[in-house]
């Protein structure tokens, strides 16, 4: 009994340790990827449901490792804010996105780019200036630009982030409450936040079809929304019903596989080439 347990403790140590070891060269790579272009953005189309054209993207950003391949953001983006390296990522993002926009205009394709702010970002008031300067540097519209916020990220100092939200909306920024409904906001704090639109989270929308909570869920969330003024997008939107269901509940815009996953910057020319929209 107590050699195999002994035995565990060993297989369990090594785990750790190969774990442990894994994460550190995480940490370590994190700084030199964002410093040396590892990162790459990827954009997912958002479309308009009304118009039925796409006029907007959200840039997601995935890490091209040079011997792990394509890490996806859910394991990097803890590793970052848990390390300080939050402001360094979203800094590098914003003026990718930038560039990007810049190039679509060039090229003639209008697309407003929606980047993902952390709760490490928004506690960072020189941080979030710096976001208002570098839009302005660039000569472009500020409007064009979207922050997507989590819920989580704004209730967990509410009165800051109405502050600061309300500031950079003042200047022109739009706006997005991310993951909406995963969070725990009350029905005053959400009338509380100066934003634009409604993230409804994708696990509400995947299965709309065949779950029936789902529906009243997001049913009710829409009207909620329109009643305090604000857009809805529906992610995670993976099939043509779901699409149909959403535009005739007055849902702004959808997002999800049913249009795109998130693609390279040209491959997204090409889809918009392609596609109907
Ligand atoms: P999110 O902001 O909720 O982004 C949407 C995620 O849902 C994306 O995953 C996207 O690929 C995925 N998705 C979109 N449509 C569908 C669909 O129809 N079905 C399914 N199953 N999934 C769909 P991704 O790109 O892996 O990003 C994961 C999360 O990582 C994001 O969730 C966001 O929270 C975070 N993230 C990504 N890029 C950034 C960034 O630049 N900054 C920050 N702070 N977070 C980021
Ligand atoms: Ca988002
Ligand atoms: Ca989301
Ligand atoms: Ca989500």
């Amino acid at each position: 009994y107590a050699k195999s347990n002994k035995l565990e403790y060993q297989i369990y140590d090594k785990q750790i340790d190969q774990h442990t070891v894994e994460r550190l060269q995480l940490i370590n790579g994190l700084k030199s990827a964002i410093e040396s272009d590892q990162l790459v953005l990827y954009y997912q189309p958002k479309l308009c449901l009304k118009k039925n054209a796409v006029i907007k993207v959200e840039a997601l950003v995935r890490w091209a490792h040079p011997e792990k391949g394509m890490i996806p953001p859910d394991v990097f983006i803890p590793i970052a804010e848990k390390t300080g390296q939050m402001n360094a990522l979203t800094r590098w993002v914003l003026e990718t996105a930038i560039k990007q926009y810049k190039q679509w205009r060039a090229k003639g394709i209008e697309l407003g780019i929606a980047i993902n702010i952390s709760a490490e970002n928004l506690k960072d008031s020189s941080f979030c200036q710096w976001v208002l300067n570098t839009i302005s540097q660039h000569q472009v519209p500020i409007s064009a630009f979207t922050l997507e916020i989590t819920e989580d990220a704004v209730v967990s100092d509410l009165d800051s982030a109405i502050m600061q939200l309300s500031y950079w909306r003042a200047k022109g920024l739009k706006l997005s409450i991310d993951d909406f409904g995963t969070g725990y906001s009350s029905l005053g704090q959400l009338k509380q936040l100066p934003v634009d639109e409604v993230k409804i989270d994708r696990s509400f929308v995947q299965q709309l079809m065949s779950n029936t909570d789902d529906q009243i869920i997001v049913k009710s969330t829409i009207e909620l929304a329109h009643n305090l003024n604000l857009f809805v997008v529906a992610e995670g939107v993976e099939n043509q019903d779901t699409l149909d269901w959403l535009r005739e509940r007055g849902c702004e815009m959808a997002q999800g596989y049913h249009l795109s996953k998130p693609i390279s910057g040209s491959d997204l020319e090409t889809w918009l080439l392609q596609s109907e929209y």
